[in-house]
């Protein structure tokens, strides 16, 4: 199973993703994640990264496609994977599709949760106040939002063009919305 979760800052991504990696039993690989761990570990793509995501700027095309590249090589992530957070642009899109034709395979799904933006900063400002991440700010909030319309929406389109897209309301109860989100990935498994 490879499938794409997609949604806005605060969308719920996180919480879901762990709910697919169970159902499925394939691996979880969130470049937010990744990022947050190299900075926390001082190394040097945490340095070129943090920078960028302190200001809720987007890392450069190069630097992430590099970094998820060689994590779908590793024999964890043959089985089949769950990305979040990537693609997130419309030159991730297709970086990510030579990656995957080299292995051999399609992508089975590509889902995104859709939330108010009054919704999501509210989320994003309780997260806030919850685990402090550095890049919760309403400002850096405002600009990831913005980011996320002109840069992913066109990577999202793409995948609507291949008609592999499904949209899942991300409103409501945390298990409703997972109820919802596993329902649209069997179905598409199915089609
Ligand atoms: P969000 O809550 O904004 O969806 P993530 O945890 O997915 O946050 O990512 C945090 C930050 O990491 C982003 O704001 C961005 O700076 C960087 N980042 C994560 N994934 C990517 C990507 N695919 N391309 C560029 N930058 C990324």
């Amino acid at each position: 199973m490879r499938l794409i979760l997609f949604g806005p800052p605060g969308a719920g991504k996180g919480t879901q993703a762990s709910a697919l990696v169970d159902r499925y039993g394939i691996v979880h690989i969130s470049t937010g994640d990744i990022f947050r761990e190299n900075v926390g570990n001082e190394t040097e793509l945490g340095r070129t990264a943090k920078q960028y995501m302190d200001a809720g700027d987007l890392v450069p095309d190069e630097v992430v496609i590099a970094m998820v590249d060689d994590r779908l090589r590793q024999d964890d992530a043959r089985q089949g994977f769950l990305l979040d957070g990537f693609p997130r642009t419309v030159a991730q899109v297709e970086a990510l599709d030579e990656i995957v034709a080299a292995q051999g395979h399609t992508l089975d799904a590509v889902i995104r949760l859709i939330v108010d933006d009054d919704e999501l900063v509210a989320r994003l400002l309780q997260r806030a106040r919850d685990q402090g991440r550095s890049d919760d700010t309403r400002e850096v909030i405002a600009n990831r939002l913005v980011n996320y319309r002109a840069e992913t929406e066109p990577a999202v389109a793409a995948y609507r063009e291949r008609g592999i897209l499904r949209d899942v309301d991300g409103e409501g109860d945390v298990t409703d919305v997972r109820e919802r989100v596993l329902a649209a990935v069997s179905e598409a498994e199915d089609s």
